[in-house]
């Protein structure tokens, strides 16, 4: 039986993840120190014998007994809103924790996967954006916390790969959704259904010509499996480069969920990309992979998991407004 350890693992990546290499019959380490993580995304793994359940953050040793087939790294704060509350442990987790994991995987002889991220390309000047493009980044923004760590990730990674001979993989993953996203982490699609739910009028932060482009985590979660199966090394898009501007997605949110709320607009946040398309072609031709689920049914699937959380969860996740707090 494979053993993997998935960081990160009460996340929302990270749990969907869990799922997935219990699926394939593996015994699954999911470890976090739920910062960001919640025990309800993994509660239903628990009874299981091939589950355990390590509560520890990763910027300190981590020390895993018994052999490790695969490390999956997704710990990390995800959301601008996150960064900007704790900065310092994003830049740590990213940084010191991919350092211990790196470790923890030579010493076991694991193969090692990092999340890394769109963001890495920053407000990108190349679009759609290529595995080639090199980014364009603010180091000292808000988002920089986020965003240098992940390069740096992903710098460490190679050179583990490069001067250790580690097998490494880097995922570089674009806007993702679907359930078990936190309803209050400031992300557009939880922002936009936690809104309607409540009665409230859609926040959209600047005119709203800025694009994004949206994978359910379904697909999201199979372009990763497909990757650390692969043999490839270099990193490599996962997403969906279904592309949108946010006040058409606005728009889509009303007529899914039929509320009667309308638009406003309030002051886009520093350094927010303007644009934001994976280019999948190395995913497609390496991987044999590309998205299978529309943003239609996607959405209605998410929305179904939104409203199943009770009217209490939902006054406790009222909408944080973080525009104007980054704005320069
Ligand atoms: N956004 C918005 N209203 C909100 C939350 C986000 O208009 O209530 C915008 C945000 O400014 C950005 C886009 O939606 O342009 C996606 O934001 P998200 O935080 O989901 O992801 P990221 O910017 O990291 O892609």
């Amino acid at each position: 039986m494979k053993r993997v350890l998935i960081t990160g693992a009460a996340g929302f990546l990270g749990s969907h993840l869990c799922d997935r290499f219990i699926k394939e019959g593996c015994h699954v380490i999911g470890m976090d120190n739920l910062i960001t993580g919640d025990l309800k995304n993994i509660e239903h793994l628990f009874k299981l014998e091939n589950f355990e359940y390590y509560h520890h953050d990763v910027t300190k040793f981590v020390h895993v007994p018994g052999k490790l087939d695969y490390i999956l790294h997704f710990a990390s704060p995800a959301s601008p809103i996150d960064y900007l509350k704790i900065p310092i442990q994003t830049l740590k987790v990213g940084a010191l924790g991919t350092h211990n994991l790196l470790g923890l995987a030579k010493e076991k002889g694991a193969r090692f996967m990092i999340a890394s991220t769109s963001e890495i390309y920053g407000d990108p000047l190349v679009h759609p954006q290529t595995e080639e493009y090199y980014g364009n980044v603010n180091t000292i923004g808000p988002r920089g916390v986020y965003d240098e760590a992940k390069r740096f990730q992903e710098s460490i990674t190679m050179a583990y790969h490069t001067f250790h001979g580690l097998d490494t993989r880097i995922v570089r993953i674009f806007n993702t959704y679907g359930p078990r996203m936190r309803l209050n982490d400031g992300r557009v699609i939880p922002a936009f259904m936690g809104q309607a739910l409540r009665g409230e009028d859609l926040t959209v932060f600047g005119d709203g010509s800025q694009t994004r482009s949206f994978c359910y985590v379904d697909d999201e979660v199979e372009g990763i499996y497909r990757l650390l199966m692969s043999d490839y090394t270099g990193p490599v898009n996962i997403g969906n480069p279904h592309e949108i501007t946010i006040k058409d997605f606005a728009e889509e949110i009303i007529k899914l969920t039929g509320t009667d709320q309308k638009i406003i607009y309030k002051d886009l946040p520093k350094d927010d990309p303007m644009v934001r398309q994976p280019d999948i072609s190395k995913a497609k031709s390496i991987l044999g992979w590309e998205p299978k689920v529309s943003r239609a049914d996607g959405m209605k699937r998410t929305y179904d998991y939104f409203k199943t959380l009770s009217q209490e969860d939902l006054k406790k996740t009222e909408h944080r407004d973080f525009s104007k707090q980054i704005r320069k």
